[in-house]
């Protein structure tokens, strides 16, 4: 489960402000405003670390994220309850999305600390269901989808091998949440923190705006250097995602205003919210176009990844690379701007209309 895309640019135009100088240590956290204080952890990956965040409230705290389930981040926990944390209860742990980084030790510390877990119920259900297939074989209905793509067999063998991850990376996650929706107003610590929420990454990702503090915790809904990953997946071969993303970066401009320091999951804490949307909205439409452009002879998912990604597409990026090209193609047709046809061998072959 990668957040970052595939598509991110090389180099993105530095327009944003980054006003804080300096990142907080493992083990440490840096406070950012009133009460809000900034945790960073490692990741075994690519995308090498995380942001959480602490939040006071009354005589403990409410987190929002956790990590992954690795020792290293155990380690840091550890580290950061004796320490600056200051022996204080967690009395909540809210997650802004389902993915391993953000709910992987969700579990760990609800029961640890025998505290709610908040997260909206998209998220939660979702998990719960990815979290299941650990232990499973890979579906047929998913190595359909794959084949239908243009993958080899070879490929679609070390996806079989791969199948389950998912549940690995989490820490058994809480048998009861609290349900968050879009709009509510969360008191924490005697401030109000506006639910906004965002579709596309995940199926009901929470960010929240704190109009007092001009704040705007956006986990992995806004990130100024990464461009999200928004991909299809074989659960739900025509779901439109990238509609979704675009819609829900329109809505965040329109609701939460550009004076706000955005704390996201990934990268910096950042000023520029509205640019950086812009920005965002901009360079998948610069996608769409350059897609279409190369449809006008038939093309399956696997032919388009050189007009979308700027990293040649290797082993270990295939599946996302996969979801994402499905996720403009999808786009496309949903815009009436292409069309797919499924030939004798079950490979789709998308064309410009
Ligand atoms: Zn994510």
């Amino acid at each position: 489960m990668n957040d970052e895309s595939l598509t991110t640019p090389e180099t993105v135009p530095e327009a944003l402000r980054y006003p804080l100088s300096s990142r907080p240590e493992v083990g440490q956290a840096i406070q950012v405003a009133p009460g809000v204080h900034w945790i960073r952890m490692p990741l075994p990956m690519a995308l090498n670390h995380i942001n959480l965040w602490a939040l006071e409230d009354g005589e403990g705290w409410t987190l929002v994220d956790t990590g992954m389930q690795t020792s290293p981040i155990a380690t840091a926990w550890e580290q950061l309850l004796a320490g600056p944390l200051a022996g204080k209860p967690v009395r909540r742990v809210l997650c802004t999305h389902m993915h391993p980084d953000h709910v992987g030790m969700a579990g760990w510390l609800t029961r640890r600390f025998d505290c709610p877990f908040w997260i909206t119920r998209l998220e939660y259900v979702t998990c719960r269901m990815l979290v299941a297939d650990t232990g499973r074989e890979a579906p047929s209905d998913a190595v359909r989808f794959y084949k239908a793509s243009g993958w080899k067999s070879a490929d679609v063998e070390i996806y079989k091998a791969r199948f389950g991850g998912f549940g690995k990376m989490v820490y058994a996650l809480p048998d009861s949440y609290r349900r968050v929706s879009d709009g509510d107003q969360l008191l924490i610590g005697g401030r109000r923190w506006h639910a906004v929420i965002g579709r596309g990454h995940s199926p009901e990702h929470l960010c929240l705006h704190c109009p007092e503090l001009r704040l705007f915790i956006s986990g992995d809904q806004v990130l100024p250097r990464i461009t999200s990953n928004v991909s299809v997946f074989p659960t739900e071969p025509e779901a439109d995602p990238l509609k979704e993303w675009l819609d829900s970066l329109s809505s965040i401009r329109a609701r939460v205003p550009d004076d706000v320091l955005v704390l996201p999951a990934h990268n910096d804490p950042f000023g520029g919210l509205h640019r950086r949307v812009e920005q965002l909205i901009q360079g998948h439409e610069r996608s769409l176009e350059r897609l279409r452009a190369m449809l006008l002879e038939p093309k399956t998912a696997c032919d388009v990844f050189s007009v979308l990604f700027r990293r040649p597409v290797t082993g270990d990026m295939l599946q996302m690379a996969t979801g994402e090209s499905l996720a403009h193609l999808n786009c496309l047709i949903q815009r009436g701007q292409a069309r797919r046809a499924t030939d004798s061998a079950g490979v789709a072959w998308y064309q410009a209309t």
